[in-house]
């Protein structure tokens, strides 16, 4: 058993929104967990405070030369029971990005622990609507005030929470559209591609806002060097379903190493549908469409767990994948996910962890 973590508890709780009109990232909780980071001392104990604005010198060297990384996952409610889904694998892959980026590592059972009491004590707030969930943010920011170039001293952890709506809205899947990036890159061999760090975003919005007004809905990126390997979409790891077969791009170092890319990867499996990660090129993909081998294309993420892809536009090649309609193995996975996340369905891989019961988190 954990010794619960200090809260510092505030006046006023805020108003709850109304839950049917949410936009994501708009409406934070009433507490956010924090722990400090100092060399030569380590990591502080975690501490639940209030929810609000945050003091940072004008010098914290994470503004200046981006020694930030960051998590992203969600908490369901189902009746009573508020759950996790593999929040441990979130606390691993963190730890990947802040081992990259020469940031101090966390202790991923405490973390753990300390984002249980925060979310049980926050239950109130995390919706129980079809598709609604209490989206949950760890990050990691560089703190200390100084501008010479080398990594920081001091750093700050924050977890902050955020109900959000259902992706889907009418819990119909809706194709998108996806633009193949051809002259910006997102990552490049020995870079920062794998880790979950604001740069990579930084680096990615000029090609996402172009593809918006080109008319379309996502980016997807090619590899840095020969621009002709699939990497991912966006905030998205990517699948295709050629010859029946589920494909997607091995993990190379430059795509970042989505749970939800694992646990659909471990789930098709179990479905019985075959799989392979593998070295995969744009023009492999347009060659499979031509020949009808190409049947369905979808994205993995944790922000719509599956998103169908409608149409794809490669220089002057442009498809159309399943009457841009949603493919029947795209909505298996989506049905079969969301079931086990939600509890519908009996989680036998042991994916779900439910807040509030210590004794389970410290097993996970
Ligand atoms: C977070 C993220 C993903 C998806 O990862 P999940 O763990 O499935 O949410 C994919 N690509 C990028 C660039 C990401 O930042």
């Amino acid at each position: 058993m954990t010794e619960p973590f200090y809260v510092e508890t505030r006046d006023h709780l805020k108003e709850k929104p109304d839950f049917q009109k949410l936009v994501f990232g708009e409406i934070f909780t009433d507490y956010m967990l924090s722990m400090s980071y100092k060399k030569g001392e380590g990591w502080s104990e975690p501490k639940i405070i209030p929810y609000g604005p945050i003091t940072l010198s004008p010098s914290a060297q994470g503004l200046h030369y981006g020694q930030t990384v960051f998590e992203g996952m969600k908490a369901y409610k189902d009746g009573n029971e508020v759950t996790l889904f593999r929040p441990d694998e979130n606390f691993k892959r963190i730890n990947l990005s802040l081992k990259r980026l020469e940031m101090p590592e966390v202790d991923e059972e405490k973390v753990l622990a300390a984002l249980n009491q925060l979310i049980d004590l926050e239950r109130d707030w995390v919706p129980s609507g079809e598709g609604q969930s209490l989206y949950v943010r760890p990050f990691v920011y560089a703190t200390e005030p100084y501008l010479g170039v080398r990594s920081s001293t001091d750093y700050e952890f924050l977890v902050i929470l955020s109900p959000v709506g259902a992706y889907y809205g009418d819990d119909q899947l809706k194709p998108t559209s996806i633009y193949v990036e051809d002259e910006f890159v997102r990552a490049v061999r020995g870079g920062v591609g794998f880790a979950k760090c604001g740069g990579n975003y930084a680096a990615s919005l000029i090609a996402q806002t172009r593809a918006n007004e080109l008319g379309f809905d996502q980016v997807l990126w090619l590899d840095g060097i020969e621009q002709k390997y699939i990497e991912e979409v966006g905030s998205m790891n990517i699948f295709f379903v050629i010859d029946g077969k589920l494909v997607t791009p091995e993990l190379n170092g430059s795509i970042l190493p989505g749970i939800t890319r694992k646990t659909v990867l471990e789930l098709a499996q179990e479905l019985g549908y075959e799989t392979e990660e593998k070295r995969i090129s744009i023009d492999d993909v347009i060659n499979a469409h031509h020949d009808g081998r190409l049947t369905e294309i979808f994205g993995t993420g944790t922000a719509a767990v599956i998103s169908p892809v409608g149409f794809l536009k490669y220089e002057d090649a442009e498809i159309t994948i399943n009457n841009n309609e949603t493919g029947p193995i795209t909505q298996k996975l989506f049905e079969e996910y969301t079931a086990i996340q939600t509890g519908k369905k009996e989680d036998k891989f042991g994916w779900r962890v439910v807040v509030g019961q210590e004794a389970q988190i410290g097993t996970v």
